[in-house]
């Protein structure tokens, strides 16, 4: 496993000058190409947030262009990207024929795996600038999948990069990992999205890795439960991605991070599984669990976990505060 990238991000965010000062995106609403990929999810748009055939209402981007010339005004606008405008270097390394099923090196699957969702990644993605994508992008279907990629990088010294929903905003996912590896191969946990198991009696689930936010709570919500994680990203952001970012879940009151819900893990590592015990509360030496919460991908990949669960509530009411001016009162 490689560390996180962050050297190049100053560099990174120098780049976005080159697209004109307050630019707006274009996107063409025509018919999506037909396009190649492993992947069983709906098309993602892999130059910025969202699903791919989502776009604003008439009502939204007025709404947007209102926002942005309080700001000044857009002076521009940038043609979304496509595939097509991508110049991708040639994978770098063949898959052994064990593993080759569950490979992919399609233009779609290296350009989705090949950012994050920053600012600085998205204005990157509109210069049509993308240095690092993953050579591979594999699919693995069960943890003895993940086990095989992994020893196979390990012997070919290729680096591998878990990757959930891809929402990461600090680099986590990018493949920028230096000279010293002969490839990279970015592993999308997708396929492993079941909720396996569920202990009523303790409110506790065992919930596969790659599963997404609504995955989750759709196979929870017939048992009367929900693990009432709600971070901004939720719709495209993972179980495992939360765990490895450590995230807080920005709508939920009370219950704040992901650590207040982990019970264990199970990890595959490049040197084997590593699971935790299933303790109700534990004071007894460091948690073996915070090796994972908060790792980044770097100790391995997170497969599974046991997960503390709520009571769906029976009522629920929001409300939202509309203020008539930015400006801060008394200054
Ligand atoms: C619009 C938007 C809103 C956001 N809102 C929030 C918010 O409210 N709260 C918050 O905390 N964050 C937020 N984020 C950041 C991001 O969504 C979180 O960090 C999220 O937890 C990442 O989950 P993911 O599944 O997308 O992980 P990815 O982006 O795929 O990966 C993130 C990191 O975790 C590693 N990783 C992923 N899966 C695994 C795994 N199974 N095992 C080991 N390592 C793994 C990756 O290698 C990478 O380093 C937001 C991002 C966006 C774009």
């Amino acid at each position: 496993m490689r560390g996180m990238a962050h050297s190049g991000m100053a560099d990174h965010l120098a780049l976005t000058r080159e697209i004109p000062a307050r630019a707006m995106v274009r996107e063409e609403l025509q018919p999506m190409p037909e396009f190649a990929t492993l992947s069983h999810r709906r098309r993602l748009r892999f130059h910025g947030w969202g699903y791919a055939d989502e776009h604003l209402s008439a009502e939204e981007e007025a709404r947007v262009r209102g926002a942005a010339g309080r700001f000044g005004g857009a002076s521009g606008e940038v043609a979304a990207p496509r595939e097509a405008d991508f110049d991708l270097a040639a994978p770098r390394v063949t898959p052994p024929a064990a593993l080759a099923a569950m490979m992919s090196s399609t233009p779609y699957d290296r350009l989705t795996h090949a950012l994050g969702k920053s600012f600085a990644d998205v204005a990157r993605m509109l210069l049509r600038d993308v240095r690092h994508p993953p050579d591979l992008v594999a699919f693995p279907r069960t943890a003895a999948d993940v086990a095989a990629i992994l020893d196979w990088a390990s012997g070919a010294n290729v680096a591998a990069i878990p990757f959930g929903g891809g929402s990461s905003v600090v680099g986590g996912v990018e493949p920028d990992v230096g000279d010293g590896y002969a490839a990279t191969v970015s592993i999308d946990l997708q396929y492993l999205n079941q909720v396996l198991e569920i202990d009523r009696a303790s409110r506790a689930a065992r919930i596969q890795a790659g599963a997404l936010g609504p995955e989750i709570e759709r196979q929870l919500k017939p048992h009367g439960l929900t693990l009432r994680h709600f971070p901004q990203s939720f719709q495209i952001s993972t179980l495992g991605g939360w765990i490895a970012t450590r995230s807080g879940g920005h709508y939920a009151s009370l219950y704040t991070h992901i650590d207040d819900f982990v019970e264990s893990t199970a990890t595959v590592t490049p040197a084997g599984l590593l699971e935790t015990r299933r303790l109700p509360g534990s004071g007894a030496g460091p948690s073996p669990d915070r090796l994972m919460i908060g790792s980044e991908g770097t100790r391995g990949v997170i497969v599974e976990a046991w997960m503390r669960l709520q009571d769906r509530p029976v009522h629920q009411a929001s409300a939202s505060v509309a203020f008539t001016t930015m400006a801060i009162q008394g200054q």
